[in-house]
């Protein structure tokens, strides 16, 4: 599943294709993605120029001057700019057509992806409005967690991956982040210090950056091309090693059925909080 880094590296990988371009019109082979491509999209994106294209949480944000396309890659979406005339394959279900002959062709073999529209601020749209911050801006850090995980039971893990306390963590990153703190996933997010909160913040943003730096690698795939690109693999320590041996200590990492998602975790080297 595409995460915040491999759609940030989406993001950069088709701006410079996008930007200062016009739509000239929508192909929808498939309107049933996630959410069904509104007619809105239809009518009012062709003839726009498209401003900018930013990321919030895992949506990418195409501005015009009259509204906003708003994508999200779901399980299994990808994204590249190719040769309006190359041939679609069959899950290539959507289309942006740019008047000089390229398109933003969306790949999602799976459908969990959505192509919505909003001709209001897209931060105030019902998907949007209720997220936390971003890991990777100033507003993020570890006084905040400490101050809006008091009183919590939740799990630590469960914690980073509701979207309203931080934009955009997945289940990958949130246990990477985690072992690089010495933080048990099971923990009660209201019992870790705020020393542990200030270490987990540095963990977050550090596994970011790193794995959007390995994406900086496929960024030359975006444009054309048979492949899927923007899927890196940065070497993970925790997660989906169960049974391996840590790479710090040699216990063997163990899995913990966790709200229906898989914890991964050292029990030698994640005892703080
Ligand atoms: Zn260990």
């Amino acid at each position: 599943m595409p995460e915040l880094p491999e759609v940030e590296t989406t993001r950069r990988g088709i701006e410079p294709f996008l930007v200062g371009q016009h739509v000239g019109r929508v192909l929808v082979r498939n309107p049933r993605l996630r959410w069904r491509v509104p007619s809105s999209l239809l009518k009012q994106l062709p003839g726009q120029r498209i401003n900018t294209v930013s990321r919030r949480a895992k949506y990418l944000l195409l501005a015009t001057d009259v509204g906003t396309v708003i994508l999200h890659l779901g399980m299994s979406g990808s994204l590249r700019v190719v040769d309006s005339r190359e041939p679609a394959g069959k899950f290539d279900h959507v289309e942006l057509v740019l008047t000089n002959g390229d398109c933003l062709r969306l790949r999602d073999p799976r459908r969990f992806g959505a192509v919505l529209w909003t001709d209001a601020d897209p931060n105030t749209h019902k998907l949007l409005a209720d997220l936390g911050p971003e890991p990777l801006e100033s507003t993020f850090s570890g006084a905040y967690l400490h101050q809006v995980s008091r009183g919590r039971t939740r799990a630590i893990r469960d914690f980073l991956l509701d979207g309203r306390i931080v934009a955009g963590i997945g289940n990958i990153y949130a246990n990477e982040a985690l072992f690089a703190a010495g933080i048990r996933p099971t923990r009660a997010a209201g019992r870790i210090s705020r020393a542990g909160y200030d270490r987990l913040a540095t963990a977050i943003r550090a596994t970011l950056k790193r794995a959007i730096k390995a994406g900086g690698t496929t960024l030359r795939d975006f444009r054309g091309g048979d492949d899927k690109p923007g899927y890196f693999q940065i070497s993970l320590k925790v997660y989906g090693r169960d049974g391996q041996p840590c790479l710090t200590c040699q216990t063997p990492i163990r899995i913990h059925r966790l709200g229906g998602r898989s914890a991964f975790f050292c029990a030698s080297c994640q005892t703080l909080g």
